[in-house]
């Protein structure tokens, strides 16, 4: 992306009047979202979980604009987003919640980046590194409760306790499966589970919440939350007005307007046939953008009441037409006045009132795959706090 960084502040990639689709990043909504978050946790410490570049709305801009703000604890995925992360905030602790890869303790140690620890091997590792390294950086301890996807079991956790000798993380952690799930009483048995961990480890800070778990009634803010989709305005809370501020717009061209007529089909096998005469609207975003193929509207859709893309075009709420393709997405734009809609004209496919969990939905998937998966060919804008 930096390869297209050009001269105007808060400005990546092409120039917006070349590019097919714009993104608007509002950091100052990200901001007030992260204080909402921090002042529902007190008086646990709120960090900032910024994995997947942001969630697809920029590492860089989002760890700058939350450590102004006073964030000091930052969550990332891959080394390699800690590095960025160590760039943009040379003070903030940073942990690694995939952990080590083997061999790559030399690279936390060198840039203060810290491993969350999910296996016996890696706490080995680890404190192999520690011994020869004297002076190292913290690591985080994660222990499972219920996912068995990363983390000690409790069993070894037990064993660690009883024989880890002088090690001590500087963070014990878990991850709830299921918090945006009130029904789900896996929750309940997660927090009584880490409240036992807890034990084993006296003294050592303890984090358990994502988004959803800091607004789940029976989760612990203990002395760190650790929030992600929220942030970017995702809600936590499904199904309930969501409590977060917007943080992505995305807007795309429109590249031609043509009619059509009663019978026609549109797009890649003719899966969506017009009722009556038509009017359509070639917008020039697509799959290769990170909008969802799985949100075609077809015939069968149609019928079968699946729910599917939508844009809002001059104010209006408009069906897609047919399949995504690459670059481009076709729609009916019939009920929009004709006077209302030209050539080069933006239309709305997340914003005013469609939000990324509603784009998730109309594509069969959750809105963190829709956020995490925002194109590179975007004209992206910053608006700064
Ligand atoms: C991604 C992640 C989070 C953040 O989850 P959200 O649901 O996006 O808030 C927190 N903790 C861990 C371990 C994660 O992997």
């Amino acid at each position: 992306m930096t390869d297209f960084e050009d001269d105007a502040p808060g400005r990546v990639g092409p120039p917006p009047e070349e590019a097919g689709a714009l993104l608007t990043v509002d950091l100052g909504a990200l901001v007030a979202n992260w204080r909402k978050l921090k002042a529902r946790a007190a008086p646990a410490e709120c960090g900032a979980v910024v994995k997947a570049d942001a969630y697809g709305t920029g590492l860089k801009q989002a760890v700058e604009a939350l450590s102004a703000a006073g964030c000091r604890t930052f969550f990332v995925a891959h080394i390699g987003e800690a590095i960025a992360a160590r760039e943009a905030a040379p003070l903030a602790d940073i942990y690694v919640l995939n952990g080590l890869l083997p061999g790559t303790c030399g690279v936390f140690g060198g840039l203060n980046l810290r491993p969350v620890l999910g296996s016996l091997e890696e706490v080995a590792e680890w404190r192999a590194f520690c011994g020869i390294a004297g002076d190292s950086p913290g690591a985080a301890l994660h222990v499972d409760t219920a996912m068995n996807r990363l983390g000690l079991s409790i069993e070894e956790a037990h064993e660690l306790a009883r024989e880890g000798g002088s090690f001590r993380p500087d963070l014990l952690m878990t991850h709830l499966a299921a918090a945006e799930d009130r029904a789900d009483d896996a929750t309940g048995r997660q927090v009584s589970a880490f409240a036992g961990l807890r034990e084993l480890f006296p003294g050592i800070p303890a984090s358990i919440a994502n988004s959803s778990g800091i607004f789940h009634p029976t989760v612990p803010g203990l002395d760190l939350v650790r929030p992600g989709y929220a942030l970017y305005g995702g809600n936590p809370l499904p199904g309930e007005p969501n409590p977060m501020q917007p943080v992505v717009t995305l807007r795309a061209r429109i590249i031609q307007l043509r009619k059509i007529g009663d019978g026609e089909r549109v797009g890649y096998n003719g899966q969506w046939t017009a009722r009556g005469p038509r009017r359509i609207a070639t917008i020039s975003t697509g799959y290769a953008d990170g909008y969802p193929r799985a949100a075609s509207l077809t015939d069968a859709k149609l019928q079968a009441g699946t729910p599917a893309g939508a844009a809002i075009v001059a104010g209006v709420r408009c069906p897609f037409a047919g399949r995504v393709s690459m670059d481009l997405i076709t729609l009916d734009v019939t009920d929009v006045p004709d006077h209302a809609i030209r050539r080069g004209d933006l239309v709305t496919l997340i914003g005013e009132g469609l939000d990324i969990d509603d784009v998730g939905a109309r594509a069969g998937t959750i809105g963190y795959e829709v956020l995490t998966g925002l194109g590179a060919r975007y004209a992206r804008e910053y608006l700064e706090p």
